[in-house]
């Protein structure tokens, strides 16, 4: 497995995205949340050390190019469907995330 070193900030677009575990994600019953008002990705803290997490990130920025690039086009099953797909694709190709440089937000 390679491990890929998630950075607190991502680029997308034009727009740089901050990265961080936060609370708030509980609020709306789900494990993350694009906020593109504050350009934050959150993620729940419940997540941290787990598989899931990889596959949540990648779906949460999927929600955030699809805001940047496609006009918030995308329905929440696309975004689902193809989020898995990438999760997929990395899980094949050996590709894991190191989440040890996100850290707690309070945006
Ligand atoms: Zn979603």
């Amino acid at each position: 497995m390679n491990t890929v070193k998630i950075p607190n900030k991502i680029l997308v677009g034009g727009h740089w995205y901050k990265v961080g575990f936060s609370d708030k994600v509980h609020d709306r019953n789900s494990w993350g949340q694009a906020d593109h008002r504050l350009q934050v990705i959150r993620l729940s803290p419940r997540l941290r050390g787990l598989p899931i997490l990889r596959q949540t990130l990648l779906h949460e920025l999927v929600h955030t190019i699809d805001w940047v690039y496609c006009h918030n086009e995308l329905e929440e099953g696309q975004v689902a469907n193809l989020s898995e797909g990438l999760h997929q694709i990395f899980e094949y190709l050996g590709i894991d995330f190191d989440f040890s440089e996100i850290e707690d937000i309070d945006d």
